[in-house]
């Protein structure tokens, strides 16, 4: 069985999505391409220009990771527009969206409303009352590491519609298989049916594997 990382770092991993650096070529497996609210600078209208071209390609299967992130110096406005630029250009591809959100999910849901395509959060570790806010929503939620040893999130999965659901390393160094096992325990699958479940979600997102 092979165990999808909806979102990771390592350029050579085949079973998942690469988030794409800015101005890197891109690997011959799936990835995603995205401005990161970290990443704004001058060099903005080039990072687009690049974006463009990059996220046309058949394997760039989503746009991302971007969205608004509360914590750092960039100029909150600043990180809406570029935030909705990229809104924009997936609606036109029709690519689904991968999120980085950090204290900002209020914003966010309003941002909801401008997409036409599914928006998944990555990383998403938060408190039960935001993923219910974001269920209400339709977000879809991708989950990591944290799941392994946060009981209150595996108590919040409990609950979540499994079909709403991925999986991923991001850059935390472990086997994804150890997410696949935990959340189908918690789910109360077997890993087998888990697995075609998180297919069916890719489906869903118009990424076959
Ligand atoms: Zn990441």
């Amino acid at each position: 069985m092979e165990f999808f990382d909806f979102h990771h770092h390592d350029f050579n991993r085949e079973f998942g999505i690469y988030n794409l650096k800015l101005n890197e070529e891109p690997p011959e497996n799936f990835f995603s391409a995205g401005i990161h609210p970290n990443a704004i600078s001058e060099n903005i209208e080039e990072h687009f220009v690049w974006m463009k071209e990059i996220s046309k390609l058949g394997n760039c299967v989503a746009i991302g990771e971007c969205g608004l992130d509360g914590l750092i110096e960039v100029d909150g406005k600043l990180q809406e527009e570029v935030f909705e630029r990229q809104i924009g250009l997936a609606n036109n591809l029709n690519k689904p969206l991968i999120i980085h959100c950090v204290k900002r999910f209020s914003q966010l849901v309003r941002f909801r409303k401008k997409a036409k395509v599914p928006m998944v959060i990555h990383g998403f570790n938060k408190r039960k009352s935001i993923g219910e806010e974001l269920f209400k929503n339709q977000f879809y939620l991708s989950f990591g590491k944290s799941v392994l040893y946060n009981v209150n999130l595996q108590d919040f999965l409990k609950g979540f519609p499994v079909d709403q659901i991925f999986l991923e390393t991001d850059s935390a160094d472990f086997e994804i298989k150890e997410l696949y096992q935990k959340v189908s325990e918690v789910k109360n699958l077997s890993l087998e049916d888990f697995t075609l479940k998180i297919k069916e979600n890719l489906k869903n997102l118009q990424i076959s594997i």
